[in-house]
């Protein structure tokens, strides 16, 4: 079996799963409409615009199945590929997940607790639903929003006068600021026939909404069975095919749901070298209804970004258990081009080998 994959979308996520996919013998085309798109340099790249109608359809023809890379690809476009082939996952969870109102209204459906939130239309909405919630708020597009993007932080009064005139034109949602100890992710794969796994738990920091690092597994805390508990329920609700990443706030006495990702996830970068079988790879054998392998890990990983620009020294590459990844991409500020996984075996030496590297490459994080 040497199937084709198409992959809507052709960043760094595509190409991490080409490079998974070809030692199974798989093939990939990718389909972005940028020329410059970095899984281009991997694999056949088609450039358009995701309502070309004849380059989709050219798309189609040289796939037998498609995936994503990017949850933002028009519901429309996934739509109309799925008459024509396989898509994982659906047009309907992506629809879910590209709007925010939709997607906490899908968790409560189910019972999976969110921050409180409510849908805005209009500064006067925004300007009453932020005293309801004591201005400790935080005002997000309901689409389109991605590493901290199209959010306004809502403290005061004068916060919300400061918001743009032109952010009143998109569907908003204000949520509840939660007082959270931890980011936490699940990484949960599913495949066709229904066959479930998780990863361990990744702890996550951020810098301005964009993930900086990603520790695993997470510190043990009571709460942490609850988070599996809630992504799996997910993930079968759903129906789910493929890769999800599910990113949860931690409080004192709760786990609540931030978001959910239809794809593979910054966040499971580490399982490439940290566990037996990488998000990657498992999220392509989800989607051929292959077995999944073992999602297990040996010891402890860390994954740092590189956001912006790289570390200058680069004289740390002949260091043990360090694996160092470059998505060939432009360098610009706030955009990720590529990462650094740590793999150790406790955590002791794990912090050991982080402080060594930061240290080393005069980074900080
Ligand atoms: P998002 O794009 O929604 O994942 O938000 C990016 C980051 O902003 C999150 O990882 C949090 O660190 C922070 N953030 C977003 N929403 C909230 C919230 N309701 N309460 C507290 N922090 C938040």
């Amino acid at each position: 079996m040497n199937p084709t994959i198409g992959i809507l979308g052709g960043g760094q996520l595509a190409r991490m799963m080409a490079l998974a996919g070809y030692p199974l013998g798989f093939k990939f085309v990718f389909f972005d409409p940028s020329a410059n798109a970095c899984a281009g340099q991997v694999g056949r790249l088609i450039t358009a615009d995701y309502d070309n109608e004849l380059a989709l359809e050219e798309f189609c023809q040289q796939v037998d199945l498609v995936t994503l890379d990017f949850e933002n690809v028009p519901v429309a476009t996934v739509r109309q590929i799925a008459k024509k082939k396989p898509v994982f996952p659906s047009a309907e969870v992506l629809a879910i997940a590209q709007d925010r109102l939709l997607e906490k209204q899908f968790c409560h459906s189910i019972a999976v607790p969110t921050a409180d939130f409510e849908p805005i239309n209009g500064l006067s909405e925004l300007k009453f639903a932020a005293r309801k919630y004591d201005f400790s708020a935080i005002l997000k597009t309901r689409r389109m929003g991605y590493d901290g993007k199209g959010q306004y932080l809502i403290r005061s009064e004068q916060d919300i006068n400061q918001i743009p005139a032109d952010v009143f034109d998109n569907d908003l949602i204000l949520e509840k600021l939660v007082p959270f100890e931890r980011e936490v992710s699940v990484i949960v794969v599913r495949t066709q026939s229904g066959d479930i796994k998780t990863w361990p738990l990744c702890e996550n920091k951020h810098k301005d909404g964009i993930l900086t690092t990603t520790m695993v597994p997470a510190k043990p805390h009571d709460l942490d069975e609850k988070a599996f508990e809630y992504a799996v329920k997910m993930a079968e609700s759903l129906q789910y095919v493929g890769v999800m990443v599910v990113e949860f706030f931690q409080t004192t006495d709760r786990v609540l749901v931030n978001e959910f990702a239809p794809r593979v996830h910054n966040s499971g970068h580490w399982t490439i070298e940290g566990a037996h079988t990488s998000q990657f790879e498992n999220h392509l054998r989800a989607g051929l209804d292959l077995p999944l392998g073992d999602t297990g890990m040996n010891g402890m990983a860390a994954m740092l970004n590189w956001i912006g620009a790289f570390p200058e020294k680069l004289h740390h590459l002949t260091d043990v258990g360090l694996y160092w990844h470059i998505y060939g991409k432009q360098a610009r500020p706030g955009r990720k081009i590529g990462h650094a996984t740590l793999t150790a075996a406790d955590p002791q030496q794990l912090h050991d080998k982080i402080l060594q590297l930061v240290n080393r490459l005069g980074v900080q994080l």
